[in-house]
C-alpha cells in the first residue's frame, strides 16, 4: 500500500477533459502533493490515506472563467435592463467612480469568490482595480486566478493615466511572478480606451515577462464603428497593424469579427474568452463561435462581471453558449455537449496557457477537481453525463470542489468562506451604492 493524501473513491463517471475525452466509470482518483497521481478502476485498493465517496457523483475538472470583473458582485442587477451608454454613464460609472478602493474589491470579490466556489470555478481571469485586492481574496481561499488591471487612458480608480497604469501593473507583475496561483497579466482595456502607444508599452511588457495580455474586443458594434472611424480599420486588424497580436493574447467577447479577422486570430493563436450571457444582456449581439472554433481559434468561457450578466455559473455560461449556436446557426449540431464542456476545462487552461499544470484530470496535473451530484430527480436518469452537466444541471449541482488537494467546498457547503459575514457586506455597500 502506498500513502496518498486524499482519495476519491466510486466515482460513477469520470470526465477527464483530456485531448481524447477519456472517461472511466465506478473508478478512484488519488492525490498527493496537491497532484493527481492516479487514476482508474480499483486504484483504491494499492493506496491507503483520507477517503471522500464519489458514489452518484460525476468529476469534471475544475471550471474556468476566463473572463470577470469579480469586484463587480457589488454592483449586481444594478441599472439593469438600460441601453448600454445610460447604464454605464447613469450607474455604473458613477457608483464606481464614488466607491471603487481596496476594500470595495476586497469585498466584492471575496462574494465573488464565494460564488465561483459555490459553482465549481477553480480559476479565474479577472480584470478591474487594486488587483492587490483581489490577490488577497484568491489567497485566503486557496483558488488560482490571472490578475490584471485594467489599464485606460483616461483615470481610473487605480491610475491616473496610462502610464502609471503599467508602471503599477509592472510592480505587480514582479510581486506575484513566481507565485503558483495568482498569475499577474497585462489588462490593456480595449483598443477605443487605448491608444496604439499604449496598447503596444502593455504589449511590450508581457512579452517582457512573458505573461498574458488579456483585452476586450469587438464587443459591440459601437466599437467597431468607433475604430473604423479612429483608425480606418476593424478592432481585430487594427490590433494586427499596431503589431499586438499572438498567442499571450486573451481576447474577450470578439461579438463582430469579420471572416478575415477570424483568419488573422487562428493565424496568431489568439485566444478568445467568450461571454454569451452578457453579449445577450447587454444587446451586444453573438459572437461567431462555430465559425471561429472550425477555424482553429481556441474558444474559451467567461461569465464577464455579475453587473452584466448577473452570475458567476460557469456551467449556466455554457448552457447559454451551446443552445444560443445551434439557435442562431439553425444547426443543432454545433457546440455539442462535450465540446461546451472544453470550453470550461482544457479549452480555458489553453486560453490562459496553463494546460500543462491544470484543465484536465490527469496524472501529474493539480487536483483541481469538481463534482457534480446526480443523485436527485432533476439528473437521472443519465444516458450521458455530458449532455447532464450541459443541459440538465447548474452551478448549484456542485457538491464537492477540491483544488490543488484541499477541499474547498463538501456537500454543497462552502468550507473557506463565512456566508453570513458576506451577506453583511453585500448590504454594506449596497447603502454605499445608493447614499448620495
Ligand atoms: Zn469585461
Amino acid at each position: 500500500m502506498k500513502k496518498a493524501d486524499l482519495i476519491i473513491t466510486d466515482i460513477s463517471y469520470i470526465l477527464t477533459m483530456d485531448e481524447n475525452f477519456t472517461e472511466y466509470k465506478d473508478s478512484d482518483i488519488v492525490i498527493k502533493d496537491g497532484k493527481i497521481i492516479d487514476i482508474g478502476k480499483n486504484k483504491k485498493d494499492e493506496y491507503f490515506g483520507k477517503t471522500i465517496s464519489g458514489k452518484n457523483k460525476i468529476a469534471i475538472p475544475g471550471l474556468i472563467n476566463t473572463h470577470t470583473h469579480a469586484a463587480m458582485t457589488l454592483l449586481r442587477g444594478y441599472g439593469s435592463d438600460n441601453p448600454l451608454k445610460v447604464w454605464l454613464e447613469e450607474y455604473i460609472w458613477p457608483a464606481e467612480g464614488k466607491l471603487v478602493s481596496y476594500e470595495f474589491v476586497k469585498d466584492g470579490t471575496d462574494i465573488a469568490c464565494y460564488e465561483m466556489l459555490r459553482n465549481g470555478v477553480t480559476t479565474f481571469v479577472d480584470m478591474y482595480f487594486f488587483e492587490d485586492a483581489v490577490a488577497q481574496s484568491v489567497k485566503e481561499v486557496g483558488m488560482r486566478a490571472v490578475l490584471c488591471t485594467g489599464i485606460l487612458d483616461f483615470p481610473t480608480p487605480g491610475a491616473k493615466n496610462a502610464d502609471e497604469g503599467i508602471a503599477k501593473t509592472e510592480d505587480f507583475i514582479k510581486h506575484f511572478e513566481k507565485d503558483e496561483n495568482i498569475f499577474p497579466a497585462v489588462g490593456p482595456h480595449a483598443p477605443y480606451t487605448c491608444s496604439p502607444d499604449t496598447l503596444k508599452k502593455a504589449f511590450n511588457l508581457a512579452e517582457k515577462y512573458d505573461v498574458l495580455y488579456h483585452i476586450h474586443v469587438s464587443e459591440t458594434q459601437f466599437e467597431v464603428n468607433d475604430i473604423k472611424e479612429r483608425y480606418g480599420n476593424t478592432p481585430v486588424k487594427h490590433l494586427e497593424k499596431v503589431g499586438v497580436l499572438n498567442e499571450r493574447v486573451l481576447a474577450a467577447h470578439m461579438v463582430h469579427p469579420t471572416e478575415e479577422e477570424i483568419d488573422i486570430l487562428a493565424e496568431k493563436n489568439v485566444k478568445v474568452a467568450h461571454c454569451p450571457e452578457s453579449n445577450l444582456k447587454l444587446a451586444s449581439g453573438v459572437a461567431p463561435i462555430p465559425k471561429m472554433i472550425e477555424k482553429g481559434v481556441t474558444v474559451a468561457i467567461g461569465t464577464d462581471g455579475t453587473a452584466s450578466n448577473d452570475d458567476l455559473d460557469i456551467i449556466g455560461e455554457i448552457s447559454t453558449a451551446a443552445k444560443l449556436h445551434k439557435g442562431y446557426t439553425l444547426n443543432p449540431t454545433v457546440l455539442n455537449a462535450k465540446e461546451a464542456l472544453k470550453m470550461a476545462t482544457l479549452d480555458g487552461a489553453k486560453a490562459i496557457r496553463k494546460e500543462d499544470k491544470i484543465g484536465s484530470l490527469e496524472i501529474g496535473k493539480f487536483a483541481d477537481i469538481v463534482l457534480m451530484d446526480i443523485n436527485d430527480p432533476h439528473l437521472q436518469p443519465v444516458f450521458d453525463p455530458y449532455t447532464q452537466i450541459v443541459y440538465s444541471s447548474n452551478g448549484k449541482d456542485v457538491d464537492t470542489v477540491i483544488i490543488n488537494g484541499d477541499i474547498k467546498v463538501l456537500n454543497k457547503k462552502v468550507l473557506v468562506l463565512n456566508k453570513k459575514e458576506l451577506l453583511e457586506k453585500a448590504q454594506k455597500w449596497k447603502k454605499k451604492v445608493l447614499e448620495d
